[in-house]
């Protein structure tokens, strides 16, 4: 907790116990979890938290560039920033993978254009677990 404490401050936001307790979700499980799903996951830690909170809170990170927002279009999904990478989501099971693939930057004409804040490349099909059981 240490560790998360020092990263949020270090990123100007105050580390307040549950912002360090759902950064610590996240970080532990990338399983690009839904709002629903951390509020789930840590009602019982956190008695007091609310979906809202939830929410706010990974907007923050999401304004600090801790965290980025998968924008599936069913439903937004989370996920801590580390190296780039995108995703592949089964059809059938609609699970959200991480594909080591580094998307690829702007050419240079379109770089003198446009400033870079996220981007998003997603693959879909079907994943292994559910070839396996047609
Ligand atoms: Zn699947
Ligand atoms: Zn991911």
């Amino acid at each position: 907790m240490e560790n998360i404490q020092n990263l949020l401050s270090h990123h100007q936001i105050k580390p307040s116990y549950t912002r360090m307790v759902i950064f610590r979700y996240l970080r532990d499980n990338h399983t690009h979890p839904t709002v629903d799903e951390i509020y789930q996951a840590l009602a019982e830690e956190l008695p007091t938290l609310s979906k809202t909170t939830v929410y706010n809170t990974l907007k923050l990170f999401i304004d600090h560039h801790l965290v980025r927002e998968i924008n599936l279009k069913e439903q937004k999904r989370y996920d801590v920033v580390t190296t780039p990478h995108a995703h592949f989501k089964c059809d059938r099971c609609d699970e959200l993978y991480d594909v080591e693939i580094a998307p690829p930057s702007l050419d240079e004409k379109s770089s003198e254009l446009f400033v870079v804040r996220d981007v998003q490349l997603l693959y879909h099909g079907v994943c292994r677990k559910c070839q396996k059981t047609t």
